[in-house]
């Protein structure tokens, strides 16, 4: 009997090679901004930067997001712009960058922090716009949810900050990840050493957008990290073809060992 770990690797492996969504399917509704749309194939290396909403710019990558969000909270089919306001549930997200923090932002009591150095050296610095995953100055338990969207990968000490998202989630709290991440590989591959205060590239620099340094290329050894920090883990590869999101990862890591996936995440896998 195959154990559920093995089943859903198994599928990744069957999957690996997601269908490009075609003309037909690019038509739909967007579950960030709540219209009708046809979505725009604006990248043709990575499908989890395109087919962009023309209304909200979300790319399919935050409409996973906003859909197990969604799921995890009470309904994923709802888009996040007919969201129920709900100010009880505090959000903390890393350097947010998407359309849909605005969305979050009205719905949520939403952190949404960057990470600057410069601005944090400032005594009196506004501790809602600014902070830093390896050392966060929010209390214990302060979080329902804590959200990390493509920034591990520049995070220099990454099992530091998964310590910090454990510590800040309350004893019921889930922490969303979306990373460049290959299930695929058993160990992450490290990029750049980090040792103490200084970087040293062992493979060629690699950047994101705004010229941001990727560490590593986290493999599954990651969601053993996360399970020696306390996390039950569940690795998911969702395909939602009614809001042309093409087959990707998404981690969600709880604090609560009781958890169990929401019917529509489990659905969709
Ligand atoms: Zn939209």
């Amino acid at each position: 009997m195959l154990d559920c770990e093995k089943i859903r690797f198994l599928k990744y492996r069957a999957g690996r090679f997601w269908k490009r969504p075609s003309d037909s399917d690019v038509k739909g509704r967007c579950n960030v901004c709540g219209r009708g749309v046809v979505f725009e194939d604006v990248d043709p290396v990575r499908m989890r930067e395109s087919f962009r909403c023309p209304v909200c710019d979300s790319s399919t990558r935050n409409r996973l997001l906003a859909y197990a969000l969604g799921s995890l909270l009470g309904d994923g089919d709802t888009p996040l712009a007919r969201m129920k306001q709900n100010r009880g549930i505090k959000v903390f997200e890393a350097s947010g960058v998407a359309s849909y923090c605005k969305y979050l932002s009205g719905i949520f009591d939403y952190i949404n922090a960057q990470y600057d150095p410069a601005a944090m050296k400032k005594p009196d610095f506004d501790r809602r716009k600014f902070a830093d995953l390896q050392g966060l100055h929010y209390p214990d338990e302060s979080f329902d949810v804590v959200i990390t969207s493509d920034v591990f990968e520049h995070v220099r000490f990454y099992e530091k900050a998964l310590g910090e998202v454990y510590r800040v989630l309350r004893p019921d709290g889930l922490f969303l990840l979306q990373i460049p991440y290959n299930h695929g590989i058993e160990k992450t591959v490290t990029r750049v050493e980090v040792k103490g205060g200084g970087d040293v590239n062992v493979l060629p620099p690699v950047y994101h957008v705004g010229q941001t340094l990727v560490y590593r290329d986290y493999g599954r050894d990651l969601l053993d990290t996360m399970r020696d920090t306390g996390f039950k883990v569940e690795y998911l590869e969702i395909e939602l073809p009614k809001y042309c999101v093409p087959g990707q990862g998404i981690i969600i890591g709880a604090k609560d060992h009781s958890f169990r996936l929401p019917r529509g995440l489990r659905s969709a896998i």
